[in-house]
């Protein structure tokens, strides 16, 4: 039994004791009363001697309990801090991730970065922010795609100024009017033409022409849909048919533009022939892609797949 207890009980039913014979006991002699008397002041005495050692001892715990509670107090306090700071500095890191993971300007030279593997033919794929690079080409197909958050908001700087000159020589050398009549497409908007294809001819055939948001070309910037203003196929097979488009498949690499979806190559684009859209990758690899007018695709050029199928890490 706990000592406590054991002295509550002592000192609480003593004295009550004592007093209740010295009541119960009014007709004993007097002397004999009195020592009942002088029990119930000895007990009452002793408790409250008791009491006393009790209460010093519980004071000393409490103040005891208080410096402690106050140390903890202030270990937590500090702990508390360093979290909220670690979870702050977190949440402050993550927002500016997000706000100015993409610097737009820099799409075309990025740094940074993570090797996740190589392409069949040996060329570096790193994941930078999201996006997929290959030999420090962005690439944006059936297998890599871009983050829903990608958003230039436009054409990319360098893309506009390189497409301009070739329009302008086009317009030297031809007399052509050429015009970007689709650059940029953020993820929702190819999400609402995606599906509105869908709706119209059915995944499938959707597929084979229309990519899939989040997997679009359009989306990163640096592609565009080419038309003339006195041409009437637009953004249409028939366009394969002019000289407009005849001079941009002879001429776009000279602007760093490659034509991004080459006949006969669907199995490895994952596209259909698009005569109009060109893809800007810098002169350099444009003249390799180019290929003296037998294009490349960028996909056979560095052995990579374009297939929903596939995922990037060993495509
Ligand atoms: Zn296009």
């Amino acid at each position: 039994m706990d000592i406590e207890l054991i002295s509550y009980i002592i000192c609480g039913i003593i004295p009550v004791i004592y007093l209740f014979i010295y009541i119960m006991n009014e007709n004993t002699k007097t002397k004999k009363k009195r020592n009942y008397l002088y029990g119930f002041v000895v007990a009452i005495v002793i408790a409250l001697i008791l009491l006393a050692i009790k209460l010093l001892v519980f004071t000393l715990v409490i103040d005891k309990k208080k410096e402690d509670n106050n140390a903890t107090t202030t270990t937590t306090t500090v702990v508390t801090t360093e979290e909220t700071t670690t979870t702050k500095k977190t949440t402050t890191t993550v927002k500016t991730t997000k706000k100015t993971s993409y610097d737009y300007s820099k799409i075309l030279e990025p740094t940074g970065g993570e090797v996740i593997g190589k392409t069949s033919k040996g060329y570096e794929i790193k994941k930078v922010d999201g996006l997929y690079y290959v030999d420090g080409y962005l690439i944006a197909n059936k297998t890599f795609d871009l983050p829903e958050n990608y958003n230039p908001g436009g054409m990319n700087k360098v893309v506009s100024e390189a497409a301009n000159k070739m329009f302008a020589a086009a317009k030297a050398e031809k007399g052509f009017n050429l015009y970007n009549a689709s650059g940029f497409r953020s993820y929702s908007t190819q999400k609402t033409i995606y599906n509105r294809y869908v709706s119209r001819d059915g995944k499938d055939k959707a597929d084979t022409y229309s990519a899939r948001p989040g997997y679009s070309e359009h989306q990163t910037g640096l592609a565009f849909d080419v038309c003339d203003k006195n041409v009437g196929a637009c953004i249409t097979s028939g366009f394969d048919k002019t000289e407009q488009a005849k001079w941009l498949s002879e001429n776009a690499h000279k602007y760093g533009f490659i034509l991004r979806y080459v006949k006969g190559k669907e199995n490895e684009t994952g596209y259909m022939y698009e005569s109009w859209h060109f893809r800007y990758v810098g002169t350099e690899l444009a003249e390799k892609l180019y290929n003296n007018g037998d294009w490349i695709t960028v996909e056979e050029y560095f052995g990579i797949s374009s297939s929903y199928d596939t995922k990037p890490i060993g495509a």
